[in-house]
């Protein structure tokens, strides 16, 4: 059993190392971070790690990308280089999509403060803001689909790269954001939390219940620091 798992550590080395990803027929046409066409190629170097022994040493990784991605992705390469850092393919997805759940905040927000039919249903249809009222869910919809897009698993030789971002991805209301940090922060702004607040609130009530933690300091959204500080205290007490 020890020497299987040694064997597929080294498989996995391997696979990261390699330059040949088998790309799904039905998503030859899509970015691999976030399911827009793809224009572009982004080439993933890998020539920080040394090439073991029984390794073959092959050192890029190239993945069809959309302008936007293939843009963001660079710059993090880039930003690490500069840092002296050197990032996994998949730290570089997760500033990807951490970089899509900041664009479209306000998009997102739509869908968490709004259903379609209440959206439909708002009599905005004759004023200034009809045409926001016919773009927002559209909009919403986009967002939520490039930021949700599951990247197909990275196989080279039959071989899949295990992705080390998976577990720290965050579900919440049909949302998966890149991780719990990108949620707090993203509902805190929504919904102009205090996001240390929110935080404190979160690390008590644990993420599982996340909708508790939002709608607790929604109900504490106009109260004092004091008043905060005292509901905060309470709370202690009841889940301690
Ligand atoms: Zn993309």
């Amino acid at each position: 059993m020890k020497e299987k798992l040694t064997t597929n550590k080294a498989a996995s080395n391997t696979a990261l190392l390699s330059i040949t990803t088998e790309t799904p027929f039905n998503k030859r046409h899509d970015c691999w971070f976030c399911g827009e066409p793809n224009q572009y190629v982004f080439t993933y170097l890998n020539s920080f790690e040394p090439p073991t022994s029984e390794n073959q040493f092959i050192s890029q990784l190239s993945l069809p990308s959309c302008k936007e991605c293939y843009q963001v992705a660079k710059k993090s390469v880039v930003n690490a280089k500069h840092e002296g850092l050197h990032l996994s393919i998949w730290t570089i997805k997760s500033e990807v999509k951490q970089y899509l759940v900041e664009y479209y905040r306000k998009d997102l927000a739509i869908g968490i403060n709004w259903t379609k039919r209440e959206l439909e249903e708002s009599e905005f249809g004759q004023g200034n803001f009809a045409g926001f009222q016919r773009s927002a869910w559209f909009m919403f919809e986009l967002a939520k689909a490039r930021v949700n897009y599951v990247s197909w698993p990275l196989i080279v030789d039959g071989i899949t790269v295990l992705d080390e971002y998976l577990e720290q991805s965050f579900h919440f209301d049909d949302v998966v954001y890149p991780n719990v940090e990108q949620a707090t922060q993203h509902y805190a702004n929504t919904f102009l939390l205090s996001l240390d607040y929110f935080r404190s609130v979160l690390e008590l009530l644990g993420n599982d219940d996340f909708s508790k933690a939002v709608r607790f300091c929604r109900l504490l959204v106009a109260a004092t620091t004091f008043e905060q500080q005292q509901a905060l205290r309470q709370l202690r007490r009841e889940v301690t």
